[in-house]
């Protein structure tokens, strides 16, 4: 993958990180040690209805820090110079592939492997 390219994913990974955070201090979930927190003493109302609200926003914060992680170990990559190269096979990954799916890990054969 060449410099220019590299410098494109980067620049929309640091977007999709911000909006990422954005959109989890909107939930009231704030970093902690482990990671994203939703804080326990959040104004949630006690009742069933609040419950099912309250793991629906659990829910949409998991998947929420997950894209964030997955982000933050791409740019982390990018900064070891190992970005774009398959963790199984050690090959490089597909331009193609990464500009698809910027924080893929795995080459297009290695994951269809994991997949099956
Ligand atoms: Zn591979």
């Amino acid at each position: 993958m060449d410099e220019k390219k590299m410098q494109e994913i980067r620049a929309s990974l640091e977007e999709e990180k911000a909006s990422a955070e954005h959109q989890l201090s909107e939930y009231g979930a704030a970093v902690g040690e482990e990671g994203f927190e939703v804080s326990s003493n959040d104004g949630f109302a006690d009742s069933a209805q609040a419950t099912t609200e309250r793991s629906e926003v659990l829910g949409m914060v998991e998947r929420l820090q997950e894209t964030h992680g997955e982000i933050v170990a791409a740019l982390k990559r990018m900064d070891d110079g190992t970005y774009g190269i398959c963790e199984r096979c050690g090959k490089p990954i597909a331009d193609e592939r990464l500009e698809a799916r910027p924080t893929a890990r795995l080459c297009l054969e290695d994951q269809q492997v994991v997949n099956e």
